[in-house]
């Protein structure tokens, strides 16, 4: 059993002045394997305090130190890349390709902002104007547990690179893996107080982080209902405010796609990381016409989708992270067949043969309408709609008549068709015949999919605030 009893606060792992214990689950057995002690609003505090105190000498910095502070945060995260990976597996039950994966991308998201500082100018010219751009202050990052070390590091390196100092609040249910990344992250060795890292609940760590005068920016992962609060807190003191929230994104698969690639490209898009990704392709989108060649496609498919051990490498889909995820997937896939929908593929309680841990029975449900509960709100399990749709004006329609936007896929032999169709849908991010990411593209949501965007340029100048000098030109 590990006990993790400590936070990072100003350059120093401390013991918090929060006393509560929480318990730490292996999801795929449902065994308590550890116990993390958690911050308060106290301790809160004290990090927002020594990013405050860190923030003047810091920003100053210039370019190339924080390149070279990104290195060393770069090389110090790929090398306990292992333990890492092996922390995703036993908390969060990734399987093994998303597993090795989700470890890799913790450290390769801090290379790219590396490479982003190379070719940024902060100081460039607007009419007769010098515009310099400025960091915001000390940042509160506060993030989920669906892919605990990309987030702190994503957004760690947007703020760093950016000249902002900060503290970061994870998720309390991966202490496991903000614990390696801690360590990691301290080996890189930057001043005191630049990062903090202070595990603890969102309405007392995350509330006070989302109050403090003293922090000026917000970037938050997680859900849209928190993401709202957040919003409104922060408006007292007019935070700069950054959020990732849910989606329901569509996979439109037009009438000339070729379903040897589409059909597996859609369960890939919708299954992702255990169906507990805001970017899942949950509403499938398929003409009338070839309804039941697909769905014959899908059925044929599903004999490749297998939930089970994450240390398996046949598994593609692991446990949900949660007793409460369990429950609230099992609701859905209920509510699915109240509503009339047909069920293709699982249905409700465990696999087959699996009698411990959260898994969920991977779900595909024919019939069903752009008007039900389960094409309208956020699952966050593997359970998939298939809607069908008479032609493509209708699919761009039902594509867009959701309250989400924050990605969308298209389906088709012909691109240039497909690029009409991605132009006109209303998400953040559009993949056309991929599942590819690319580190430079914004990313983030239309509608209450969110606000801002993070990566790339984008992501970066949501750290930034433009000061214009005039006169001295
Ligand atoms: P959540 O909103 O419950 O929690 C996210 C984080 O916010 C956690 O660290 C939590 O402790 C904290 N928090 C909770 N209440 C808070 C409060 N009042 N003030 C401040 N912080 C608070 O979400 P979750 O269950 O951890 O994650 C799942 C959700 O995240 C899903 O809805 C999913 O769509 C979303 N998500 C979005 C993206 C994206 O990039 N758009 C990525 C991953 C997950």
């Amino acid at each position: 059993m590990q006990i993790i009893d400590t936070i990072y606060i100003d350059g120093a792992f401390v013991t918090p002045h929060g006393d509560e214990m929480f318990d730490l689950f292996n999801p795929a057995t449902e065994q308590v394997i550890g116990r993390v002690r958690l911050a308060d609003a106290e301790d809160a505090r004290a990090a927002i305090a020594a990013a405050k105190r860190a923030f003047p000498a810091f920003s100053r910095t210039d370019k190339r130190e924080r390149i070279d502070m990104l290195e060393r945060m770069h090389a110090a995260v790929i090398a306990r890349e292992d333990a890492l990976y092996e922390a995703i597996t036993v908390e969060y039950g990734a399987p093994v390709s998303r597993g090795r994966w989700m470890a890799r991308h913790a450290s390769s998201v801090l290379l790219d902002a590396a490479q982003l500082l190379r070719d940024y100018p902060f100081t460039r010219r607007a009419g007769t104007a010098e515009v310099t751009m400025q960091p915001l202050g000390v940042a509160g990052l506060i993030t989920p547990w669906n892919s605990d070390a990309g987030f702190i590091c994503g957004k760690l390196a947007a703020a760093l690179a950016a000249g902002c100092t900060a503290v970061v609040k994870p998720s309390e249910m991966s202490a496991m893996q903000t614990h390696i990344v801690t360590e990691a992250l301290h080996d890189a060795g930057l001043p005191p107080g630049v990062f903090n890292i202070v595990t603890g609940r969102g309405d007392t760590v995350g509330a006070e982080i989302s109050a403090h005068p003293d922090v000026a920016k917000l970037s938050f992962t997680g859900s849209t209902a928190v993401g709202k609060t957040i919003l409104r807190t922060g408006a007292e003191t007019l935070k700069r405010v950054t959020l990732e929230l849910g989606g329901k994104s569509p996979v439109i698969v037009l009438d000339d796609a070729d379903f040897e690639q589409a059909v597996p490209l859609a369960l890939q898009a919708g299954f992702m990381n255990s169906g507990q990704a805001c970017i899942a392709g949950t509403r499938i989108l398929v003409p009338h016409t070839r309804l039941a060649e697909f769905e014959a496609r899908v059925k044929q498919e599903m004999e490749q989708v297998h939930a089970g051990d994450p240390r398996d490498p046949q598994t593609t889909i692991g446990p949900m992270v949660s007793r409460k995820q369990w429950d609230r997937v099992q609701r859905y896939i209920r509510i699915g067949i109240d509503e009339g929908a047909r069920l293709i593929a699982g249905g409700e309680g465990r696999p087959e043969g699996v009698d411990a841990g959260w898994f969920v029975r991977p779900t595909i449900f024919g019939d069903v309408t752009n008007e039900m509960t389960i094409a309208r709100e956020e699952i966050f399990g593997p359970v998939l709609s298939i809607i069908a749709y008479h032609d493509t004006e209708e699919s761009i329609r039902i594509a867009n008549d959701t309250p989400y936007g924050l990605q969308a896929y298209v389906l088709s032999g012909d691109i240039q068709r497909a690029h009409a169709v991605a132009s006109r849908i209303e998400a953040g991010r559009v993949l056309v015949n991929t599942l590819a990411h690319d580190p430079a593209a914004p990313f983030g949501g239309f509608k209450q999919s969110g606000i801002g965007r993070e990566y790339g340029t984008f992501g970066l100048e949501a750290f930034l605030e433009p000061r214009s000098v005039l006169g001295v030109l």
